[in-house]
């Protein structure tokens, strides 16, 4: 029996050995689970047992169980949703994070892992070309950053008409009215459920899902002069990265237009900032550093596991403001600003660790890389597809997205039919009033070979 000084040994080895295992058998492994969740837990075992066993054997029988019920989402050909994959820096640091298992919420408190998460938030603002003073916080996603950014949003346009939502609440307070493009995504209508500020006003957006900004314009104006909170507080919500496009909003015209009507601006771009970090596609996104708030994520473009997503705020005093806790028994920091003050947890893990060690992996030119790469996978990929008969590819290829439209056939049919094939995954979707087929290359491992095989894949179901 191992001792006391010992006993983590013998479950970590284990764990590293089936992380290798895993890792090593990713690239060619089908994509899709083998096996559903009922029968992963009859696996895992339903019932609690009386008498618990050795660490060893569970971390040996979860993976056991769990493995035929995991989808290969790191696979050079998963193309679903917009998942990133995982570099080696970010993932090992993640296992030290945990290890670590510092409760980050104060700085003084943990400055080792503080001091990893601030530069690496520091870092990521430069490389989006936020401005100067800008702060930004981990989150669990972009979608919790969407929230702790309108949060800050809300603190702020109120405070402007002399409200203080922090002591008086929203109940009475004066209509926000908030505006976002009609190809938002629903993490900001989550957000702003969450907030008291319900659904937003759509603007209308062009082919490629970018907002008009003369209907920014007329939306403003409507509703400056009539209606509901007239003339009241606004919030505007622009979108870098549109999920089926993979296009931008036209920032600078828009936040002129916003900001000229005293609105609060906040940047969902939660893949597609990453492109101002990129000396070839920071067009894409130019003028994005004029909003006063940004959401973002590493575990999209960046390749950082799960969960990192990036919240940052130009003005911390409204950030602060919603997101502080104070009380006697936590030492508020001397300087600077605690993590607990950036974002909405207390207790937190040192979530921006993984991305201090994918900064640090990559440098200005490894982010710079990556992300051209992705953007290079995404023209072949699209390529591909065109030459395939009956395919046509509905979007302006400009960034990571291809949306596939396949003349005369069931879309999902054919999806389906990729799933099973098993080399290759693409989700359905419709996208302004078409089925179609939606790639999203954000993983680091797609190259040329494995955009040419996830070709194949395609052919051969369509030849069916
Ligand atoms: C993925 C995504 C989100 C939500 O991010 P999570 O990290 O999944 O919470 C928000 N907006 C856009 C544009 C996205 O692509």
């Amino acid at each position: 029996m191992p001792g006391p000084a010992d006993e983590f040994h013998r479950p970590l080895d284990a764990a590293a050995r089936l992380a290798r295992d895993w890792l090593d058998a990713l690239p060619d492994r089908p994509i899709a689970p083998t096996t559903g969740i009922d029968d992963v837990k009859d696996a895992l075992g339903r019932e609690l047992a009386d008498d618990g066993i050795d660490a060893t054997e569970v971390v040996e029988a979860l993976s056991a169980a769990v493995e035929p019920g995991l989808i290969a989402m790191q696979s050079p050909r998963f193309f679903g949703w917009v998942i990133g994959g995982t570099a080696p820096a970010p993932l090992a640091a993640d296992w030290l994070v945990t290890a670590w298992d510092q409760n980050a919420a104060l700085r003084e408190v943990t400055p080792g892992v503080n001091a990893a998460e601030e530069l690496a938030a520091e870092w990521t603002c430069d490389l989006l070309g936020l401005p100067d003073g800008t702060v930004a916080g981990f989150t669990t996603g972009a979608t919790t950053a969407n929230l702790v950014a309108l949060a800050a949003a809300r603190h702020a346009v109120l405070g402007r008409v002399g409200w203080d939502d922090a002591v008086d609440g929203i109940q009475g307070a004066p209509r926000i009215r908030v505006f976002a493009g009609d190809e938002h995504h629903p993490s900001v209508d989550v957000a702003l459920r969450w907030l008291g500020l319900g659904r937003p006003i759509d603007v209308a957006s062009d082919d490629q899902g970018r907002m008009r900004p003369g209907e920014l314009g007329a939306a403003l104006a409507a509703s400056l002069a009539e209606g509901p909170g007239a003339g009241g507080p606004a919030i505007v919500c622009l979108q870098a990265g549109n999920i089926h496009s993979g296009a931008s909003d036209p920032f600078e015209e828009c936040i002129a237009i916003a900001h000229e009507a005293g609105a609060w601006v906040h940047v969902d771009g939660a893949f597609g900032l990453w492109a101002a970090a990129s000396g070839r596609l920071r067009h894409l996104v130019a003028g994005a550093e004029l909003a006063d708030s940004w959401a973002t994520d590493a575990h999209k473009t960046l390749n950082v596991p799960y969960d990192a997503g990036i919240v940052a705020v130009a003005d911390p005093a409204p950030l602060v403001a919603a997101m502080t806790m104070h009380a006697a028994y936590l030492p508020a920091a001397a300087t600077g600003i605690d993590a607990a003050d950036r974002v909405l947890e207390l207790s937190r893990r040192a979530r921006g660790v993984p991305t201090y060690a994918a900064l640090r992996t990559l440098g200005r030119s490894g982010v710079a890389a990556l992300v051209d790469g992705l953007a290079v996978s995404a023209l072949a990929l699209a390529d591909g597809l065109r030459r395939m008969d009956g395919v046509e590819v509905l979007n302006d290829v400009v960034f990571t997205q291809v949306c596939a439209g396949f003349e005369g056939r069931d879309v999902a049919a054919i999806a389906r039919a990729l799933d099973d094939d098993g080399v290759a995954l693409a989700h359905p979707s419709t996208w302004r009033g078409r089925d179609v087929l939606r790639f999203s290359v954000s993983n680091r491992a797609t190259d040329a070979a494995a955009v040419a095989s996830a070709l194949d894949a395609v052919r051969r179901v369509l030849a069916r």
